[in-house]
């Protein structure tokens, strides 16, 4: 059955595949020899971490933070609140925090301090998403696959109020409001 389109096509699954191809052999070339623990974010990151983790070629330790930052609305929140953490030590590691989408920043921000606190070798983000235009605090993000315009956008891991995370693709909920 095919499936339905929803919201404005932003980027398509093939674009997406091959940008994630590259941050994978990116990342494969500059952790050789180290010891990497890819931390995913849920719920946000699953598609682009499930696929991310399969693009790196290297060893590397799967773990995940799931973390609310007080509700799924295109409103302004912020308060992150951590609801399940590590099952790895991370001390002396290097922690690649895996991250849907970089918004305000404050969600990354809070996370990196929360993390760096454990004394990781190293500590660098790859997001997905990078919303720049909406940044309220200063985050450097080590790895992004995609600049987009200060649109919400669901699909490939994104919802609206926990739908449409399971669109392999990425779209821009505008269209889907006047549907
Ligand atoms: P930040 O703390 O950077 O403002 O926000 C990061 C979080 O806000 C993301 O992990 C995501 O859950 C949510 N978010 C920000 N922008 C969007 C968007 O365009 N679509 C969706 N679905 N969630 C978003």
């Amino acid at each position: 059955m095919e499936q339905r389109m929803f919201g404005k096509p932003l980027i398509n699954p093939v674009d997406l595949q091959r940008r994630i191809r590259k941050l994978g052999h990116q990342i494969s070339q500059d952790y050789v020899g180290k010891d990497l623990v890819l931390v995913g974010l849920l719920k946000g990151a699953f598609a682009f971490y499930a696929d991310l983790a399969r693009a790196i070629s290297i060893p590397l330790a799967v773990d995940f933070l799931v973390v609310t930052s007080g509700g799924s609305s295109t409103e302004g929140k912020k308060r992150v609140k951590m609801i399940s953490d590590l099952t790895v030590d991370i001390a002396g590691r290097d922690v690649l925090l895996v991250e849907d989408i970089v918004d305000s920043g404050l969600t990354v921000k809070s996370l990196m301090n929360r993390l760096q606190a454990r004394k990781p070798a190293s500590l660098k983000i790859c997001a997905m998403l990078d919303k720049p235009s909406r940044r309220k605090v200063d985050v450097k993000l080590d790895y992004v696959g995609f600049m987009i315009p200060n649109k919400y956008v669901i699909g490939f891991g994104l919802d609206y109020k926990n739908n449409y995370r399971n669109l392999p693709y990425l779209a821009v909920l505008d269209q889907l409001q006047n549907e």
